[in-house]
């Protein structure tokens, strides 16, 4: 095994300090880890950004890096520290913004998406209250 000097790692990417550290990597050159959140060495689990993803919807490599998601393999590999009891599945977008009171949200996969993808596609438009807690008073219209 590689000695690393504890110097090296603070600039260090955690990809780049995971393949020093001989764990597998998986889709888009990120760490791979099974549905349990444990990568190539069984006393590694490993989630977050550093992590490869799957689409929910395709099961195909998804370059979604967010809190949301972080969290919830961060919830996954800590039911799992000492034994199998929950598992990952693939990979949800949900976003929010604001441009002035405009506020456009969206969840799951685009209407391009989800036709590129071979779904058939019923659009619609609806507003509702904003429950954001940061922008409650504003109606979104960009749903
Ligand atoms: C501008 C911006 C806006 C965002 N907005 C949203 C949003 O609205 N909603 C949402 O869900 N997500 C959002 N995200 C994404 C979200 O911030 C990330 O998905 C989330 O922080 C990932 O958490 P993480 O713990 O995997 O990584 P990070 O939060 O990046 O934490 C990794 C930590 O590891 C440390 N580190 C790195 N290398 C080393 C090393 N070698 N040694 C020791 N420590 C190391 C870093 O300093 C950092 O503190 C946003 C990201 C950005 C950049």
């Amino acid at each position: 095994m590689e000695k690393l000097d504890i110097g090296d790692l603070k600039d260090m990417k955690i990809t780049e300090l995971a393949k020093k550290a001989g764990l597998a990597l998986g889709l888009r050159d990120l760490i791979a880890t099974d549905d349990h959140m444990r990568t190539s060495d069984p006393n590694i689990f490993a989630c977050g950004d550093c992590v490869s993803k799957v689409s929910f919807f395709t099961g195909k490599p998804s370059p979604l890096k967010l809190a949301s998601i972080a969290t919830m393999e961060a919830r996954v590999a800590g039911a799992n520290l000492f034994e199998n009891k929950r598992e990952k599945s693939g990979v949800i977008g949900v976003f929010s913004t604001i441009v002035d009171d405009l506020v456009f949200a969206s969840a799951g996969l685009s209407e391009k998406e989800a036709k590129d993808n071979g779904y058939e596609v019923a659009s619609g438009q609806i507003e509702k209250p904003n429950r954001h807690p940061f922008n409650r008073q504003v109606i979104p219209t960009g749903l």
